[in-house]
């Protein structure tokens, strides 16, 4: 049975336990993280770190006391549950107040939410299915426009996984006025020649701790990085696409729509980005 903390208690995950009248529960009112984990270490926790307070701030929502330790907690999670590879989950609502009102509550009285939990994945990095690639659907993106926080909504993104599902697909790429966004949980990118391009930021994609590294990793390697939206059309015609987020790292996409894209199997640039992503986030990962 896992470890997990909440609020100051690390506990056996059967007993953590949340009021019902948490605001994550009952308004989506919270934030989220998750890092990932290779040979015990967390790869890029500074920037999860950074990006999570970002988030609380967006939302006028308080830091938890405990946030000057969140790198202990998550080492501490690590160590007793034994993750070699994995993920660390954390979320902070706007905690409990003792009834239901849209009103936010007083941060004196009603203290955020903390709760991190870890998923073990032994096989992470080495993932075969990086080796075929994913098969991607379109589908229009129907989420809130501070798609910049990253909130606990997540239902849209979960019926667009289970659209994909429904279309025997893995993922969903999401289109907003004729361009694609991201996918359902995660950044997306393709390959034209030399080229690689990913949208840009703003408020309507999240802003991926893997894309920043990535990007890094392709421009100091070159690579040539062009950030602005693509159509789907254009995401067909192309040589190479793939995703990138915290637990795929860098995932090829092989098929968009049912129309293969290259030759139907990972393309170079996609996997030289992953191994070059791999490698440096080990070296970085503390
Ligand atoms: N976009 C969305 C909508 C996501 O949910 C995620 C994963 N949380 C990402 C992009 C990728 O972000 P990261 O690289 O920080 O995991």
């Amino acid at each position: 049975m896992r470890t997990v903390y909440l609020n100051g208690e690390y506990l056996p995950e059967n007993e953590a336990q949340v009021s019902i009248f948490d605001r994550g529960f009952l308004m989506a009112d919270g934030v989220y993280e998750v890092t990932s984990v290779l040979d015990g270490k967390l790869i890029d926790f500074d920037g999860h770190a950074k990006r999570l307070e970002r988030s609380l701030n967006e939302l006028g929502m308080q830091k938890p006391d405990a946030f000057d330790d969140l790198l202990d907690i998550h080492r501490e999670l690590v160590r007793v549950n034994e993750i070699n590879e994995g993920m660390i989950y954390l979320q902070i609502t706007r905690g409990a107040p003792n009834d239901r009102d849209f009103v936010y509550p007083d941060p004196e009285t009603t203290k955020p939410t903390l709760v991190l939990f870890t998923q073990n994945k032994p096989g992470l990095a080495d993932s075969p299915v990086a080796k075929t690639g994913i098969k991607v659907i379109s589908i229009e993106d129907q989420r809130w426009a501070r798609r910049d926080i990253k909130t606990v909504q997540l239902l849209y993104p979960s019926m667009a996984k289970m659209a994909a599902k429904a279309a025997g697909k893995d993922d969903a790429w999401m289109i907003e006025d004729g361009k694609v966004t991201e996918g359902s949980s995660n950044n997306a990118y393709i390959v034209k020649g030399n080229t690689i391009i990913t949208r840009h930021l703003g408020n309507e994609i999240l802003h991926g701790i893997t894309r920043a590294a990535v990007l890094r990793f392709a421009r100091e390697a070159q690579m040539q990085v062009e950030e602005r939206g693509f159509t789907i059309d254009e995401a067909k015609e192309a040589d190479e696409a793939f995703i990138t987020s915290a637990s795929t790292f860098v995932m090829p996409v092989v098929e968009i729509d049912d129309h293969t894209i290259g030759t139907g199997t990972p393309g170079p640039i996609s996997a030289r980005l992953r191994e070059i992503y791999l490698e440096e986030s080990r070296k970085a990962a503390i």
